[in-house]
Parts: structure tokens; sequence; C-alpha cells
């Protein structure tokens, strides 16, 4: 009803410069402006497409906004991607579908196809929703995300969503894209019209972070520096390495109980490395999720 402040009016035009976008609408969690998202641009008749190992906050959008249709593709397959907007064109011509994908996979660390699902969705006219939150700050040459790394814009990616609890170490997240997408989804996100907003001193924590993460260029060096070494140096033991870029590096056990117990012993060998089981990965994939941060 009211706490729209002059902090958050200040970080959601920084944040739509920063992306390169129109407008940017500030949310509580990137769970819910997963689900806003989401929930505002589908519409009863329409086709959701995701990722399989997409960001569970937003597979739970696609079940929540109860459309006529909601599909996964297998993981990163573009072009089962593009057969299943070519079937939807040619059974339903007039109906939208909306294609939704992490940008970069946060039990994986791996990139989404984007230049590719970014030509599906524009040769049939439908939405792309991507969600950023493990790019923003890591990846592009002055940490613009997924977007800056491929070199894609507001037209091959209309929907951008980011998360603020990740590169820039505070709370909350945004939409970014078109003014009048942007109205529409302020009118409509469920989520963003029913909750409390941000307190003022995060978004002005945020600027602050922002600004940090667009002129400190060091960190994100100091970064790549790291995810470098962790990958040279796991090659050389012959570790298995995933096809991974970015701060994110799981090491795949296999086993839920060998995974707990490595993490365990790297526990008291002083390293903090999450175990990560079934269900929040698939059945025999339990891992070691290595995530390197500037500040190591
Ligand atoms: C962390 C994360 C979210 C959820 O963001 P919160 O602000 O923690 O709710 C959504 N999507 C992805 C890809 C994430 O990594």
């Amino acid at each position: 009803v009211n706490g729209h402040d002059a902090e958050h009016e200040a970080l959601e035009r920084e944040l739509a410069e920063f992306t390169g976008r129109e407008r940017a609408l500030l949310f509580s969690t990137g769970y819910m402006a997963n689900l806003g998202v989401v929930g505002a641009f589908a519409d009863r008749d329409d086709l959701i497409l995701e990722d399989r190992l997409n960001h569970a906050s937003l597979l739970d959008a696609g079940l929540l906004a109860r459309t006529r249709a909601f599909e996964r593709y297998a993981h990163c397959d573009a072009d089962a991607a593009a057969a299943a907007l070519r079937a939807q064109h040619e059974a339903r011509p007039n109906a939208s579908a909306m294609l939704v994908t992490d940008g970069v996979f946060s039990m994986d660390g791996d990139l989404a196809p984007l230049p590719q699902l970014a030509a599906a969705t524009r040769a049939y006219r439908q939405w792309l929703v991507v969600d950023d939150a493990h790019g923003f700050g890591v990846l592009g040459k002055t940490g613009g995300g997924c977007c800056e790394h491929f070199g894609l814009g507001a037209d091959d990616i209309p929907l951008l969503v980011g998360t603020l609890g990740k590169a820039f170490g505070t709370f909350g997240a945004f939409v970014a894209g078109d003014a009048a997408y942007l109205e529409l989804l302020m009118q409509r996100a469920r989520t963003y019209i029913y909750t409390t907003a941000l307190p003022p001193a995060v978004a002005a924590a945020t600027r602050v972070a922002l600004r940090l993460l667009r002129t400190e260029h060091w960190r994100r060096e100091r970064l790549h520096a790291h995810i470098q070494r962790f990958r040279d140096a796991a090659r050389r033991r012959g570790l298995p390495l995933a096809d991974s870029p970015t701060a994110i590096q799981p090491v795949i056990i296999g086993s839920a109980r060998d995974a707990l117990t490595a993490s365990r012993t790297l526990a008291d060998a002083g390293f903090r490395i999450v175990a990560i089981r079934p269900p929040t990965v698939p059945a025999g994939s339990a891992r070691l999720r290595v995530t390197l941060s500037a500040t190591h």
C-alpha cells in the first residue's frame, strides 16, 4: 500500500541503467520475484516451458500459474525447447508461450544456451524470462551477467530477474524490462502487491553494493583467478569437474552418504563446503557444491 521510498526509487533507476532496461521493479526475495513475473504474464491458455534443472522458485512459479500446459525440457536442450514452441505454434497459433530459464544453473554452475533460446522465442514471438541470480556481478566484462556475457539485449530477453542476496551481498530481488511490461507487472504481481516492501536501509545498502560491483573490478578478477586456480588444481588431481565458468563448482560424488562424509571431513580441515543431496539435485548426483568468492 505504501512503502516505496526514495531509496527504492533510486535503486530501481540504477538497476534499470545497470541492466540496460527501461525500468526495474524491486521484490522482497528472488522466490517472490519469480512467482510474480511468471504469474503476471502467463494467462490460462498459455504454455510455460522450463529447463528441467531450473531453480525451485521458477518451477513452483510454473506450477502455481495454473496455465493450460506446463512442460519441462531436458537440461540446456535448446532444440527441445524450440521444438515445443513450434508444436504449440502449429497447434494453437494464437496462444502464448513463456520460456523460463536460469541464466546460471544454481546447483551446476553451467550456463543456459541463451542465444539459441532467444532466437527460438523471437522466431515464434514468445516470451523469454531469464533468472540471472548467479550471473550478475560475476559474468560479463563489467559484471552485467549472462546478457553481457552473450551480448544479448532487451529484444532477446524481455524479462530479466536478478537477486540481491548473491553477488550483491544484501537481500531482495528485481525484475527488469520495458516500461510497459514493468507497469503491468506492478499491477498484477501478487508477490509484489501483498507483502511488505524491502526496508529502505536494504535498498540503500544495495545501492552501495551496485556501486562497488560497477567500480571495483578487482573483485571479479580475483574471483575468476580463484575459479581458474580451483579448476586447474582439481584437474591435476583427477577430480571430475562440471562445465562451469562461474563461482559454483560442483564436484559430483554420487551417493548422499559419501557426499555428507566428504563435507564433514572438509569441515574438520577448515573448509565450509555444503553437500547437496536429492531432492535438491537428481538421485545419484549428490555433490559437494564448492562456492568461490572474491573474499577467499
Ligand atoms: C537464490 C536464487 C533464487 C531465490 O532468491 P532469494 O532471494 O533467495 O529468494 C532464485 N533463483 C535462483 C537461480 C537462485 O539462485
